[in-house]
């Protein structure tokens, strides 16, 4: 059955996901990430949840259309994978002429361009306006390994979502384990306990570290919301006794900076940042961010 389980960890990712698609879902999304399997997996779940005719949380994976969409055959879904193959204008061309048609069974359509990194720039431009006001009824989603590669002025027109690295998957409780002790340094504000709790984090293995990093922002994500007392579920449920004493001790705003300063970080541990770099990284300039 097609559900958002289909996708291994990136929990804080799905649940961004959800949320997204219980409001006014964007018509332009790009996914990034390293691993082809996983977007495509991903790529599959959203279209379907963005077809899906239950009035519940999506893809309900029972509908006749999320069944079709799972099996292949939505009349919906223009599902392009050519591989390493460039895709060229006249792909453009074809995804446009389908999507001057309404849709055949419900109210949507969603094209899926994997590896769209290979559209030529030629491509890329012939879909540019196709992208920035697309019919009402039109879906795109671009997953791609290498988003960089897309012209800025394709990038700058969708949603962006990246997954984690592949090999990062790490469970909840695994994380929560690694991450327990770090939070709740933090919020007794010792530094020294701090950097006991990041060496440790600093011995997994660098894939896992940058999961496990997206789970602390998820943790701190949560904290924001327990400062601010907007009621929200929280995303790491096993985190949040340490996101509720974060919240006591540290304002919203700092947490936020925390928040952009991890992602900042997973960034550097993606370029093969130094180990020490990392301690330094979750230790001074995080207790600075907080407290000073
Ligand atoms: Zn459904």
């Amino acid at each position: 059955m097609i559900s958002f389980d289909s996708l291994p960890g990136n929990t804080a990712l799905k649940s961004s996901l959800r949320n997204a698609l219980s409001g006014r879902f964007p018509q332009t999304v790009l996914l990034s990430g390293d691993d082809p399997d996983g977007l495509k997996t991903l790529s599959c779940v959203l279209a379907a949840a963005i077809l899906c005719e239950s009035g519940g949380p999506r893809p309900c994976g029972t509908c006749l259309s999320c069944r079709k969409a799972e099996q292949g055959v939505h009349p919906d879904l223009m599902m392009i994978d050519a591989g390493d193959e460039e895709l060229k204008v006249d792909l453009a061309r074809r995804i446009k002429a389908e999507n001057a048609i309404v849709p055949n069974d419900g109210a949507r359509r969603v094209t899926v361009i994997c590896h769209a990194q290979n559209l030529n720039p030629m491509a890329q431009n012939a879909l540019l306006k196709e992208l920035e006001e697309p019919p009402g009824y039109a879906f795109f989603i671009l997953a791609a390994e290498q988003p960089d590669a897309l012209l800025q002025t394709v990038r700058s027109r969708c949603t962006k979502f990246a997954l984690a690295p592949a090999g990062a998957a790490v469970s909840d409780e695994e994380a929560a384990a690694l991450l327990a002790p770090y939070l709740a340094a933090v919020a007794a504000q010792r530094e020294e306990r701090m950097m006991l709790a990041a060496l440790a984090l600093e011995k997994t293995p660098r894939r896992t570290l940058m999961g496990v990093l997206g789970i602390l922002q998820a943790a701190l994500r949560d904290a924001v919301f327990f400062a601010k007392a907007l009621p929200q579920p929280p995303l790491q449920p096993a985190l949040e006794t340490e996101a509720r004493a974060l919240a006591r001790t540290v304002p919203a705003s700092r947490l936020l900076a925390v928040y952009d300063w991890i992602g900042e970080l997973i960034g550097r541990i993606g370029r093969n940042a130094a180990a020490a770099a990392v301690t330094c990284a979750l230790t001074s300039d995080v207790y600075r961010i907080c407290f000073l």
